[in-house]
């Protein structure tokens, strides 16, 4: 056999995925230098703190908040992968509260508003949101409905021009420094999906206090993404005006369920490249690391648990790819989006799990940080939808 025709394994190759161009790759390169650069360095300091507003204006001023909105708003006009990129990008920032409240942003909030947002409220909202200078967080979950979101009892009664808003919402990711809120409630509590209406609303004033009738009732502590504030909201007599409605008058739950096909195929890829960054850590770890005279990588048990997580990260990335060529070209598939978001939070603990035991001890240390990555990752099995209702979701796209 001539040389030539000796074809070698590449593991070194590029692995580029054919969704991706070379402009999202040169994205990619610029994206995650920046994070390497000017989040990653703060990480730990930021768990204490909370991430600072200043780096979504930084943000915007790069130009990474818009990336997928049209030119005429301040946006980029890329495609849907740029998503997908930045979500990649975010994870080197080794700080999954900072990766969240940013995702609230770009993925949550700012897309309803430009699907279903007047001109107005476009200019109001949308614009300064692509620039960072105004924060927004996302308001569906209540102290008595997460899952079951027909079960919100938030509402907002017609009164003039105005409406009148009475209730609470929980567990709301930038909740405690937001300027405005994308707000699920009824508006006709009598019936569960078609009662409810979406409104964006401002929570603040032109000098940053809280509007009348608002109220920041608490700020939640939690299990993991400290860099990211977590609100309860209440919302009492608050007035609003009848423009403030976002989309159509009852039309609110199948508004947020679109909502929720990108937020949660962003959180696969956000799962995938979080994967590989604890991953990359870990596989640097194993081959230094040495027990009974040589690296623990070497160690037959090791080199396997190393083959199934990247097996399974390879699965769940090819995945939410397949999936994001067919959301990107039209389609609006719901059951695989599912999937995606069930599957890869899974793998996401899973390889989290294995990460820190393969770490031993250091494993649990907060030096090494693979601790936090644990802790952080959990939520992604709770929020965007549990992994019960994925699963109830898929299994009833069959007919059951
Ligand atoms: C840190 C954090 C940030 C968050 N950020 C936001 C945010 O920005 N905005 C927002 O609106 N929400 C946010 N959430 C809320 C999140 O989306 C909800 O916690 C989630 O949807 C689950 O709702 P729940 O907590 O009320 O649980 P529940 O709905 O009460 O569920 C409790 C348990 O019962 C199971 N269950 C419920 N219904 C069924 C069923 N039909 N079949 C089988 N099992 C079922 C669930 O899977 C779960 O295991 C956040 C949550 C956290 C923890």
């Amino acid at each position: 056999m001539a040389t030539a025709t000796v074809i070698k394994p590449e593991h070194e190759g590029t692995r580029r995925h054919f969704i991706f161009t070379d402009e999202h790759l040169d994205l990619r390169e610029s994206m995650s230098g920046w994070v390497k650069k000017e989040l990653h360095p703060h990480r730990n300091e930021w768990e204490e703190t909370l991430w600072p507003n200043e780096i979504m204006r930084r943000a915007g001023e790069l130009g990474y908040l818009g990336l997928c909105f049209p030119e005429e708003y301040g946006g980029q006009g890329g495609d849907y992968f740029y998503s997908l990129v930045r979500a990649e990008c975010m994870s080197y920032s080794g700080s999954g509260g900072t990766n969240m409240g940013f995702a609230v942003q770009t993925d949550m909030v700012l897309p309803p508003v430009h699907l279903l947002g007047t001109e107005e409220q476009k200019q109001r909202y949308l614009v300064p949101g692509i620039r960072g200078e105004r924060i927004g967080c996302l308001g569906i979950t209540e102290p008595g409905a997460g899952s079951d979101v027909a079960g919100i009892r938030t509402t907002a009664v017609r009164d003039g021009d105005e409406y009148v808003i009475n209730g609470a919402k929980t567990f709301i990711t930038n909740g405690a420094r937001a300027d405005f809120c994308v707000l699920v409630t009824k508006t006709d509590p009598e019936k569960r999906h078609d009662g409810i209406t979406l409104f964006v609303v401002d929570l603040r004033d032109e000098n940053c206090d809280t509007v009348p009738g608002f109220e920041i009732s608490r700020k939640l502590e939690k299990m993991g993404m400290h860099a990211s504030d977590t609100g309860e909201l209440a919302f009492d007599d608050m007035r609003v005006p009848a423009d403030a409605v976002l989309g159509e008058i009852g039309k609110g739950f199948y508004h947020i369920s679109w909502e929720l096909q990108g937020e949660r195929l962003v959180a696969a890829a956000g799962c995938y490249a979080s994967c590989e960054r604890m991953f990359e850590r870990t596989l640097e770890y194993a081959k230094e690391r040495e027990a009974f005279g040589r690296p623990i990588g070497r160690f037959q048990v090791i080199r396997h648990k190393f083959a199934d997580m990247a097996t399974k990260i390879e699965a769940a990335k090819q995945m939410v790819h397949a999936t994001a060529w067919r959301f990107a070209n039209g389609e609006y598939p719901v059951r695989e989006i599912t999937m995606a978001k069930l599957f890869a939070t899974r793998v996401c603990h899973e390889v989290a799990d294995e990460c820190v035991q393969i770490h031993g001890g250091y494993g649990y240390m907060k030096e090494y940080e693979i601790e936090r990555a644990y802790r952080d990752q959990r939520l992604n099995r709770i929020g965007a939808g549990t992994d019960e209702i994925m699963l109830d979701v898929i299994g009833r796209s069959y007919g059951l």
